[in-house]
């Protein structure tokens, strides 16, 4: 049976999930919400998604920038198996408790929340069976995704001592006026940065440290990596090809001209993707590199689109639609045109 999905807070990510979810044949959006009536509620009902408003005061407003409503938050929960609650660092946690728990909703929520609070985090290549009939589940953030994505077939082929990881993060996204830098570069002196122990959520047992700093462009983040292997026999060829046979790991040539996070991007729209989002994680051939046992490469984040298939894989899991994760990744992938 076609499984009712709802999505709690329908802004950057919220309206990639929802897009998603609608791709797949064993799921569906039952409606979405938003807080305030701005364009993305208006294009919600253009689109067709039912939208529900989580601060009922505000229908009056909705009314008046003609955007129609369907009911209140309260009211699309009652019609869910599973909520993907996309609301801000923070506000997700708070829902469990004050919400989801009190009425026994299954629910995900996104990397802004910490997983303490979730109780379980989750990457479909690296842990969907850990998650499988789970009711609350942490889709980890961008930049741990895209760790993830690429250090667990690396550690599959030749096992791992140590990562170093640099992770270089964009300002803000593209159509948030409100932050910054503009002109500066800002380190982020918490050493490890949170990526470190957020893989280990996923990875149990991976010797990871991370530090990050923060600069100002919108299009991606990009990661430096360095890994002590176990297995000093391990080449260069044989992690280029764990990289190709990785589900959402995409090799990219610089000498295409693809040496940049700006043709990357571009890139993605010349494929024709919805909203010009690069789903994969793109790592530059060229970049990888084994010297000595230890392997260097570098790779690049979509931070508005990765985590999109991570989710709808989550759902799978957690209404135990699918026991075999490599199935739901193969059928998501199909289902979004990820290559
Ligand atoms: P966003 O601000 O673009 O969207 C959040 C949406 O939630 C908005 O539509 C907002 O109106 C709504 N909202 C705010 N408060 C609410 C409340 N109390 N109840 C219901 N709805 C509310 O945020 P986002 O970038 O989509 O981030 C959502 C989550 O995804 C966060 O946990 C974030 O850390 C995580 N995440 C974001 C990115 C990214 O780069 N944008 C990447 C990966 C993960």
């Amino acid at each position: 049976m076609v499984k009712n999905i709802g999505i709690n807070g329908y802004g950057t990510i919220g309206k990639r999930v929802a897009d998603a979810v609608s791709a797949q044949d064993d799921m569906k959006i039952v409606g979405v919400t938003k807080r305030s009536p701005d364009y993305e509620a208006k294009s919600a009902v253009e689109k067709g998604y039912d939208l529900y408003i989580s601060v009922p005061e505000r229908e009056a407003e909705f009314e008046e920038a003609g955007i129609e409503v369907a009911g209140t938050a309260d009211e699309l929960f009652e019609k869910l198996d599973l909520v993907v609650d996309c609301t801000p660092g923070g506000v997700g946690a708070a829902n469990k408790t004050d919400i989801y728990e009190k009425i026994g909703l299954k629910a995900i929520f996104e990397g802004g929340e910490d997983h303490d609070a979730i109780g379980s985090s989750f990457n479909a290549e690296a842990n969907y069976a850990s998650n499988i009939g789970k009711d609350y589940v942490r889709v980890v953030s961008c930049n741990t995704t895209g760790l993830c994505r690429t250090l667990k077939p690396i550690k599959d082929i030749a096992g791992i001592k140590n990562v170093r990881a640099v992770m270089v993060r964009r300002g803000a996204d593209p159509n948030d006026v409100k932050r910054g830098p503009i002109n500066a570069i800002v380190p982020t002196t918490e050493v490890p940065s949170h990526h470190g122990p957020d893989v280990q959520t996923i990875i149990d047992d991976i010797n990871v440290m991370t530090m990050a700093l923060i600069v100002p462009t919108t299009l991606m983040h990009t990661h430096n990596i360095m890994v002590e292997l176990e297995d000093d026999s391990i080449t260069t060829d044989d992690v280029l090809d764990a990289f190709q046979k990785a589900y959402r790991v995409l090799p990219v040539k610089k000498s295409l001209n693809l040496g940049s996070t700006a043709q990357i991007m571009e890139y993605a729209k010349d494929l024709g993707r919805s909203r010009g989002d690069m789903y994969e994680i793109p790592v530059w051939e060229e970049s990888v590199n084994v010297e000595n046992g230890e392997l260097f490469y570098m790779q690049a984040v979509h931070q508005e689109s990765d985590v999109v298939p991570e989710n709808v894989d989550a759902i799978r899991a957690m209404l135990e639609l699918e026991d075999d994760a490599e199935k739901s990744i193969l059928k998501t992938n199909k289902a979004m045109g990820i290559l």
